[in-house]
């Protein structure tokens, strides 16, 4: 048995690779409680977006607490 070891473990990986470009952030809606992805129909307006679709919007309008 000799001592000598090569440096052959200290492979380093890089970093990011495992993530996809097409990831798309997400959110929940404040209405169903689901969880929705970016559209595009939205790009203009992500930060304000609540909802997930028209209608759970269109809810909370027609529902008068
Ligand atoms: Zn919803």
């Amino acid at each position: 048995m000799r001592g000598t070891r090569e440096a052959v473990c200290g492979t380093p990986r890089s970093y990011g690779q495992g993530r996809k470009p097409s990831e798309r952030p997400a959110k929940l809606c404040a209405v169903c409680g689901l969880p929705f992805t970016w559209r595009r129909k939205w790009a203009r307006d992500w930060e304000n977006v609540k909802y997930c679709s028209d209608r759970c919007r269109a809810r909370t309008k027609s529902q008068p607490v």
